[in-house]
């Protein structure tokens, strides 16, 4: 049996609790997979008792717990619990030099938190014959108590879940995805604030080295854990053909990097509202690439009227985001080398004039291209 523990939630209204309480409970009984799972909901704290091997492991990938320990069940009867309470004590003390009893206790019962401390450590003291102290301030293990209504419960570890919010909390938003480093991450931390994502992948190959959709199919599957097992669509953009006819048309000009991600966006607000999402999500950083300066993003948002670009990174450093990547196991999935577009110009423009760039897209006139594009864009499910 686990007691997980949600931060953030515990502070909302009562109406809201209940709604992002009733979600984290499904994405738990998701990503468990255990038909005999049992929750109980408590003020506060979910209970939940489950068979499943992998219980830890699944916990630490949802999104709303913020820690959760292995429980015992307890009596509440006073001189049952300190008996259980020593029992306990005798198989996580081995090795130990000094512990601590901490209870808390909610509900109507003949006994204080602190009766139960003292008579614990007490007991605990005599069945170790002394060889043990109490050490309120700094003990090696704490024996920690929670004294319910009608039920207590005994642990001595806690595990940090990763804090955020229920996934499907917040609506779905189109993730940018390339195959590269960042994007991934990008999705993820939009996830740990309750959004869904709908991923979108510019194929440019030939002019890209390699197509990278196996690579986009393993990080969607990726994601998916994070997702408690949520379908995550993949849809695919044949991207090629605008390209060539851009950098024909304009070679060797500077905005092609610019001109490229205002139409990539262009096409994710289509899908966007085709799919009612709210959102399109970048991995692009501050500083990072030339087009990634604070004026260009401002021109290349610019393209996009009706929804937010969320850039969850632009002040992450690169280290940051390889280390989160790592850590989500989204980065040997991700191929920087690989995704290195041919049409990059020598000197990419670090500061896009709209004016300028409006001029070039009227020439341009890509609209009958971008017509087409759209409708040959690929869904892939799952
Ligand atoms: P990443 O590591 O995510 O590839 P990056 O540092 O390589 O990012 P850019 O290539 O400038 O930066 O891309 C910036 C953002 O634009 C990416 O994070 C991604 O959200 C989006 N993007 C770029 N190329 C593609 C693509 N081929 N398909 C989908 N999105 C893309
Ligand atoms: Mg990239």
């Amino acid at each position: 049996m686990y007691l997980v523990r949600y931060a953030e939630i515990g502070v909302k209204s009562d109406k809201a609790r209940s709604f992002f309480e009733k979600l984290l409970i499904e994405n738990i009984k998701r990503v468990l997979k255990d038909s005999n799972i049992k929750v109980y909901r408590e003020r506060g704290r979910i209970y939940v008792e489950t068979g499943s091997e992998d219980a830890e492991s699944a916990l630490k990938r949802v999104f709303g717990v913020s820690s959760f320990s292995p429980v015992k069940t307890a009596s509440t009867n006073k001189s049952q619990l300190v008996e259980e309470i020593a029992a306990y004590a005798a198989e996580i003390l081995p090795g130990a030099l000094s512990f601590a009893v901490r209870c808390r206790r909610t509900g109507l019962h003949e006994y204080t938190s602190r009766d139960i401390e003292r008579e614990a450590g007490e007991k605990i003291l005599n069945r170790f014959n002394n060889r043990l102290k109490v050490n309120l301030e700094n003990p090696d293990k704490i024996i920690f108590v929670e004294v319910r209504d009608k039920q207590a419960y005994l642990y001595h570890q806690i595990h940090h879940g990763p804090g955020g919010l229920p996934v499907g909390s917040q609506s779905r938003f189109i993730s940018l995805v390339s195959g590269g480093i960042d994007s991934p991450v990008a999705a993820y931390l939009m996830m740990k604030r309750g959004g869904l994502p709908v991923i979108l992948y510019f194929d440019n190959s030939p002019h890209s080295t390699g197509s990278m959709i196996e690579n986009i199919i393993k990080i969607r599957d990726k994601l998916r854990e994070y997702a408690s097992y949520r379908r995550i669509p993949v849809y695919t953009v044949p991207y090629s053909k605008l390209l060539e006819y851009v950098t024909s048309t304009i070679p060797g000009s500077k905005y092609i990097c610019i001109l490229c991600k205002r139409y990539m966006l262009r096409i994710a607000e289509k899908l966007a509202l085709k799919l009612k999402a709210d959102a399109i999500v970048t991995g692009e950083s501050i500083g990072q690439k030339a087009s990634q300066t604070m004026r260009n993003m401002g021109v290349i948002s610019n393209a996009v009227k009706t929804i937010p670009v969320i850039r969850p990174l632009v002040a992450f450093d690169k280290l940051e985001i390889e280390q989160i990547a790592k850590k989500i196991g989204s980065f040997p999935l991700s191929l920087e080398s690989n995704a290195c577009c041919i049409f990059t110009p020598k000197h990419p423009s670090i500061k896009a004039d709209l004016e300028r760039i409006e001029k070039v897209e009227n020439s341009l006139n890509l609209s009958n291209i971008l017509g087409e594009v759209f409708d040959n864009i690929k869904k892939i499910d799952g």
